[in-house]
């Protein structure tokens, strides 16, 4: 029965680490001499540094590859084919799926599939969802507006692939969700963890508690909540569920996922990813765990627009020990714990938005929601923090904000300006959040 299987593919996750590596060596061969011999991008990148198939005889060689940044796949855009541009590496008829980012930080990018690899797609995500324990018995809601963004549409197609029963919420409204979710009895479902504790704050308006619902396994992407501990101890709190935390982007793919084991980290899926990490300040790469760098990825079977040493900007670690899973797969400490765009320096000291989410939600009397403004007071960085307090909390007012003064100033090393609001008060998101808002002029 395959329900009983440990892994999805019992061989591949379990495969020792040089086996792994010496698969993502020849499959990086492969896909770069695919994308050399089929796209004038990334032809002319590789002739511009001097690098030909042939010359790819070891890792280091890899390393030697130039890597490809997002702004590089906005311009090729304005080329032919039309809309996709000339990293396209299969005729137009071949491509099946259309996808765009989501244009948070700039000019929307798009993204072509082929069946193949749309096939590929659900396959990474049947990976991600046999790990956190859905079995064809589960019914899966998914609460998202299927649209032109990628989001859960693979997850969609995953559950269907391991044969669980998919149940896709669309256009349906919070409210309409959530009672879909309760007469259908589902068992699991995929959201943004913006949108998992905003369901919950609805349920309970409607005078539903959702830890009556049948609920019980809950996949997050889209922002980093569910590997901060505080958040996800909210959502699972909320949900009487578990939750799990997974990383994927348009242009790459779903790289990453956690376990059954909640191990504090996220396993890559190494079969289908070579990832790499490089130091920010010196450009070298990271083996070892323990240090921060940022990821440089390489999807290994994508074919129709390659995804070859990209620079995604997301900071991870590697994690001192291996998973008590099992799985072979290398797990990254605490998820993506930043981006190297995002993080930034407020009076000269780094600050990473997530940290300041972590000290929020771990904060008893405070709602969810929260909104980080960085902003000019003359010539002096000013950080202002809005928070929400809980009604049947009001008369706890002065000491939850000393609490949440020190705690910040811990973490972060950092002082803030502490605003207060009744709950309600701030914006609420259907699906990523913008709490970090930076006013200061760019240089
Ligand atoms: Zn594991």
């Amino acid at each position: 029965m395959i329900s009983e299987q440990k892994y999805w593919n019992p061989v591949l996750e379990t495969l020792d680490h040089a086996k792994i590596r010496k698969l993502q060596f020849e499959k990086f061969k492969k896909i770069f001499n695919w994308a050399y011999e089929r796209s004038r991008f990334h032809r002319g990148l590789y002739e511009k540094a001097g690098i030909k198939p042939g010359d790819i005889l070891s890792f280091e060689d890899i390393r030697r590859i130039p890597a490809v940044e997002k702004s590089m796949m906005r311009g090729i855009q304005r080329k032919d084919p039309f809309p996709y541009g000339d990293a396209l590496c299969v005729p137009l008829e071949d491509v099946s799926e259309f996808r765009q980012t989501s244009g948070t930080t700039g000019q929307p990018v798009y993204q072509a599939d082929t069946w193949q690899d749309w096939e590929w797609w659900a396959e990474s995500w049947a990976y991600i969802l046999w790990a956190q324990g859905y079995r064809p018995k589960d019914r899966v809601f998914i609460p998202f507006g299927y649209n032109v963004f990628v989001a859960f549409w693979a997850g969609h197609y995953a559950v269907e692939k391991i044969g669980a029963e998919v149940v896709p919420g669309g256009v349906l409204d919070t409210k309409a969700r959530i009672l879909k979710i309760q007469e259908l009895n589902c068992t699991a479902m995929m959201a943004t963890p913006t949108y998992v504790l905003g369901m919950a704050d609805a349920a309970k308006s409607m005078g539903i508690d959702p830890r009556s619902l049948a609920i019980r396994k809950i996949t997050c992407a889209g922002e980093p909540g569910a590997s901060i501990p505080s958040t996800k101890k909210r959502m699972e709190e909320a949900w009487d569920s578990k939750v799990y935390d997974h990383a994927g982007a348009t242009e790459i793919g779903a790289w990453c996922f956690e376990c059954e084991a909640q191990a504090g980290g996220l396993h890559v899926n190494d079969a289908f990813f070579l990832v790499e990490i490089q130091d920010l300040d010196t450009g070298e790469y990271i083996e070892e765990p323990g240090r921060r760098g940022k990821m440089i990825i390489t999807a290994l079977d994508r074919q129709a627009q390659p995804c070859i040493r990209f620079d995604s900007k997301d900071i991870i670690e590697w994690a001192p020990d291996p998973c008590s899973c099992g799985r072979t797969f290398r797990l990254i400490k605490g998820g993506v714990v930043g981006r190297s765009d995002d993080i930034t320096k407020v009076k000269g000291v780094l600050l990473a938005p997530s940290a300041i989410e972590e000290v929020v939600r771990g904060m008893d009397g405070l709602a969810d929601e929260f909104e980080v403004i960085v902003d000019k007071d003359g010539d002096i960085d000013r950080i202002t923090l809005k928070v929400e307090l809980l009604k049947s909390r009001e008369n706890d007012h002065k000491r939850i904000e000393d609490k949440l003064k020190d705690q910040l100033r811990l973490k972060t090393n950092l002082g803030y300006n502490l605003e207060f609001y009744d709950y309600g008060c701030l914006p609420r998101y259907e699906v990523k959040a913008k709490r970090f808002k930076d006013l200061r002029e760019k240089k």
